[in-house]
């Protein structure tokens, strides 16, 4: 049977001055509720970001009305089918930034930002001598995959970029610098922050890898692995002409592209893993999650303690006794 697409996911963003956040917040999630929508919006004086999800009659209600609204007029969606929503509830709430870059000095992308490149001239510069691509999204966005022969910022989350930048310059200085995160608004602060830096020659993937992956010319080709989202699809594909997995399985190091949250609530990191393994290591990222007393997996799965004990011995480990108490 095929697969039914009544379904959209949109992506959006804009960088605007808002006044009063807490305010335009709670007026746009009982928009949003009125819809039917679902989704995560974050609202604050700089602007709006948000993923929602909804049929396509709601979606197409809710972009038309944007097109209409005083602040987020001109706002430009990415559009993606889907079978179902991909958010359990609706939530809409006012923040200090839409980005966190931990900058003395904020950026405002409206007054200084890299260079825009749609898809088709990011391809052929990406390819330029003298080049240098920085992924600017979170580790684990990286690892599910990327921009071949992109940089990966030796950090664990965006905000760590700025100081990773000022401790790498050596390597930056002179070049032309290519930056993509997935829809685009990380980088118009970071790459305005890279030219306050001093970095003069500075280019952003405009609509980011979202946008990318759509165009019809390009069709996401340079992409390897899949595109971590936000939301419950986790990932989606971009490169239309060729797939390479690059996502390697936490525990073995196989190909993969399956990410779950480590089944210790108090640690939930984002792993990639098979199903197989996944149950051979009741879904824990260390011995102490596998042994955890509230693992997530044990209670999914009803493993009596018994179950549980033959799983770890059969990885060499023993279930702590302090932790069952
Ligand atoms: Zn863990």
């Amino acid at each position: 049977m095929e697969k039914q697409q009544n379904y959209q996911v949109l992506l959006y963003y804009k960088y605007v001055q808002i006044d009063d956040p807490e305010q335009v917040a709670s007026e746009h999630l009982e928009f949003c509720k009125e819809l039917g929508l679902k989704g995560r919006i974050l609202i604050a004086g700089e602007g709006i970001n948000g993923t929602v999800s909804g049929t396509i009659e709601q979606t197409e209600k809710y972009m038309e009305n944007m097109k209409n609204h005083p602040l987020f007029e001109g706002t430009t969606f990415k559009v993606d089918a889907a079978e179902g929503h991909a958010f359990k509830k609706m939530h809409c709430r006012a923040r200090p930034e839409l980005v966190t870059l931990r900058l003395e000095d904020d950026i405002n992308p409206h007054d200084l930002t890299g260079e825009y490149l749609e898809p088709k001239e990011f391809y052929k510069r990406m390819q330029e001598e003298n080049t240098i691509v920085i992924d600017a999204r979170n580790d684990y966005e990286y690892d599910l995959g990327h921009f071949r022969g992109a940089v990966r910022p030796d950090i664990e989350t965006f905000r760590e970029l700025p100081d990773w930048v000022r401790e790498n310059k050596e390597m930056l200085e002179g070049k032309q610098i290519l930056t993509y995160c997935t829809g685009g608004i990380r980088c118009e602060k970071f790459s305005g922050w890279l030219k306050r830096e001093g970095f003069d020659n500075v280019g952003q993937l405009h609509g980011g890898i979202a946008t990318y992956g759509k165009d019809p010319e390009v069709q996401g080709q340079l992409w390897d692995g899949q595109m971590y989202v936000f939301d419950e699809r986790i990932s989606v594909p971009i490169n239309q002409v060729e797939h390479n997995i690059v996502g390697k399985d936490y525990f073995d190091g196989e190909p993969c592209e399956r990410y779950v949250n480590c089944a210790n609530p108090e640690c939930n990191k984002q792993i990639i893993t098979s199903e197989e393994n996944e149950h051979k290591y009741v879904r824990g990222c260390s011995p102490e999650c596998r042994s955890h007393y509230r693992n997530r997996y044990v209670v999914e799965h009803g493993l009596t303690e018994e179950q549980w004990n033959e799983r770890l011995l059969a990885l060499g480990e023993e279930k702590a006794q302090e932790q069952t108490n």
